[in-house]
């Protein structure tokens, strides 16, 4: 199997000024992931291995730069689950924890359980994962915005990725920092398994990120996994699923997909949402902000 892999920046507006940033911060979590698949890792390690490269980027709403709560705190969910067994962990409400995605695929290794907030730092805590003091977390700028309750239409926004490994195997995960002044232990679908990502061998695996109210009524992950199984191609699958969330419940939101073949899709009705990939014979990785870049070429490129 050849193995691919894509990766999301959130549900967003991407201003021009951010653009750069954005391009650069996925760019570095595909060649991070794709060095974990093009020697031979797993689909879950080119995961974990691509989202650490996010979360230490505060262009990113994951780890380090999380936008705030409202007691102007950052407390982050996260979730990995992977396809051959349908393993998956969770995190949500942490804090203190450098790498939360670390930590629920740690937690899928173990045993699968979603662990929230001193429950989840402390199995961290416990397993040798990297601590660090809760305000490590906060940037500068978000805590800018936060103390002078600025209204920004750029926020950064969650991110995900999703591999598939030479030994056929799919993976996928998600990580989030929540939504901006979200009450204290507030959790949207980022952590919930079937809402803010699905991974399942026998037909695709997806992240998810956009309004999480939105997005756990319809179930967004499992739906676009759904789409897949009955025939469609991961790029239907993608917009049918964000069709239906608009139709059912309005919001906004995007999607990442990839098929057991590696099929790649993707859809989002935010304004832009940050999307890289990439697989055996790209020489380089591709990016796109908005879904609408996507030309004849590019598809031309698609596995
Ligand atoms: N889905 C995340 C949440 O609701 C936030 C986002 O993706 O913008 O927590």
């Amino acid at each position: 199997m050849k193995p691919v892999i894509i990766v999301h920046g959130g549900a967003k507006t991407i201003s021009p000024d951010k653009v750069a940033a954005n391009q650069a911060g996925c760019l570095a979590a595909v060649e991070a992931g794709w060095e974990v698949l093009r020697t031979g890792g797993s689909a879950a390690a080119a995961v974990e291995a691509a989202i650490r490269v996010l979360e230490s980027d505060q262009t990113f709403n994951a780890g380090f730069g999380s936008t705030m709560n409202s007691e102007g705190e950052v407390e982050v969910d996260a979730a990995m689950m992977e396809g051959e067994s349908l393993a998956w962990g969770a995190v949500a409400a942490i804090q203190g924890v450098r790498h939360p995605i670390a930590v629920a695929r740690r937690i899928m290794e173990d045993k699968p359980r979603l662990l929230v907030a001193r429950s989840g730092e402390r199995f961290a805590l416990e397993h040798g994962l990297e601590m660090c003091a809760k305000d490590d977390l906060i940037s500068e700028e978000q805590y800018r915005e936060w103390k002078e309750e600025v209204e920004v239409l750029d926020r950064p926004n969650t991110v995900g990725c999703v591999a598939l490994d030479a030994n056929g195997n799919l993976a996928a995960g998600t990580s989030t920092g929540g939504t901006t002044g979200q009450p204290q232990g507030r959790v949207g679908d980022s952590a919930l398994v079937g809402c803010g990502l699905y991974a399942d061998n026998r037909w695709g695996a997806c992240s998810t990120t956009g309004d999480g109210e939105s997005i756990i009524p319809v179930v967004l992950a499992k739906m676009a996994i759904d789409g897949i199984a009955s025939g469609k191609h991961p790029e239907e699958a993608a917009r049918f699923a964000i069709e239906t969330l608009v139709d059912r419940v309005e919001g906004e939101a995007g999607c990442i997909l990839l098929d057991r073949e590696g099929r790649i899709g993707w859809a989002h009705n935010s304004s832009d949402m940050a999307v890289a990939y990439r697989f055996e014979g790209l020489s380089r990785p591709a990016f796109f902000t908005r879904q609408d870049q996507k030309n004849e070429l590019a598809l031309n490129l698609l596995p």
